[in-house]
């Protein structure tokens, strides 16, 4: 049986609105991953354009509210409350209820009842395993809303296990060499990092300072890194056959210049884009991304069996075009503020 369905009145269209603010949930009154500063916000997930400074009051997962915290410290929002997974509550008149969407520690999808329709704002999401986070969690809606930061067929991710081989036989081709990768501070980095670990990397990894912080946080939040080191201060001797994690600004930058003739390598689905890899002075890219690919979008929303789809920042006509010529109903949900390259 299928969950698709007529939508009853009044149609989510009516209840769920674009302000300059960001999305906005009349009858709960309060704002999702808003932009400006808003009196409530809910929050899907820590990335910087979803997870902004200065909300009035915030309600997120503990981790997000925790990476919130170490991100921005007092403006992290005037009252932050935590959101149990899978805990329906009230707000106005609205059931919320957040469930996991398999994107970096503590992201949330978060599914709003309201006037007989289920909507579903999925925030970022990717649908294969991850050691750092809880696995997305699929959930029966009349609207499915869809980042699509990948939302064109050329973007199929390969699997992390053989990226993280090509990185391994890099290594053991170039010995006397640093392999220096780009990785996102919240979730890429010690995703690379566990990962290396699944494939028996047992060696100290080490860090450009930036990282730090988020690494302490994800162990003390229960995820297990192993030995990491800062690469700041250690001898070239030292950097000679090891992975040093850096900051996408970085790896191409003065700084790696320290390291023992780096092998510059980044960790993003954009890899799969040669021409940005040559761009960012990539010489080893490595296809491994925190959001759904083509494959992943369209699987989801048949999933998730939602009639109609609203399509957030990315490539959307791509999208929005496939799932017309199968019967749904899609458009674009124009937000501004989405920065296409978080987290990827
Ligand atoms: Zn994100
Ligand atoms: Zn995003």
């Amino acid at each position: 049986m299928s969950y698709r369905r007529a939508m009853p009145n009044p149609r989510p269209d009516q209840w769920i609105r674009v302000q300059p603010e960001g999305l906005f949930v009349v009858p709960g009154g309060f704002h999702v991953d808003p932009m400006r500063p808003v009196p409530r916000a809910l929050v899907t997930h820590g990335h910087s354009d979803h997870a902004r400074p200065n909300n009035a009051a915030v309600l997120a997962t503990a981790e997000t509210l925790a990476i919130m915290r170490a991100r921005y410290g007092d403006a992290a929002g005037g009252t932050l409350q935590p959101a149990a997974l899978g805990e329906s509550m009230r707000i106005g008149e609205v059931d919320v209820s957040f469930v996991p969407a398999g994107h970096v520690l503590g992201s949330a999808q978060i599914v709003l009842e309201h006037a007989g329709s289920r909507v579903v704002l999925s925030g970022d999401y990717k649908r294969r395993p991850d050691p750092t986070c809880r696995p997305f969690q699929p959930v029966l809606c009349d609207v499915f809303v869809t980042e699509a930061t990948f939302g064109l067929p050329v973007f199929r991710h390969p699997p992390d296990s053989g990226e993280i081989a090509r990185l391994l036989h890099s290594i053991a081709l170039f010995p006397e060499r640093a392999h220096v990768v780009g990785v996102y501070s919240l979730g890429k980095c010690q995703r690379v990092i566990c990962l290396l670990r699944q494939a028996g990397w047992d060696r100290p990894i080490y860090l450009h300072g930036a990282l730090q912080a988020l690494c302490d946080l994800y162990e003390s939040l229960g995820v297990p890194l192993g030995p990491l080191l800062p690469a700041t201060g250690a001898s070239k001797a030292e950097l000679a056959g090891q992975v040093v994690l850096a900051p996408p600004s970085a790896i191409a930058d003065r700084w790696s210049r320290r390291l023992p003739d780096p092998v510059v390598a980044a960790a993003s689905g954009w890899m799969r884009v040669r021409q940005r890899a040559r761009q960012g002075g990539v010489e080893l890219p490595l296809v491994i991304s925190d959001h759904a690919d083509w494959d992943e979008l369209l699987a989801t929303i048949d999933e998730v069996e939602a009639g109609e789809v609203w399509v957030t920042h990315g490539r959307e006509e791509a999208l929005i075009h496939q799932l017309r010529s199968t019967g749904r109903a899609a458009r674009a949900l124009a937000l501004i503020g989405f920065e296409e390259d978080d987290g990827a």
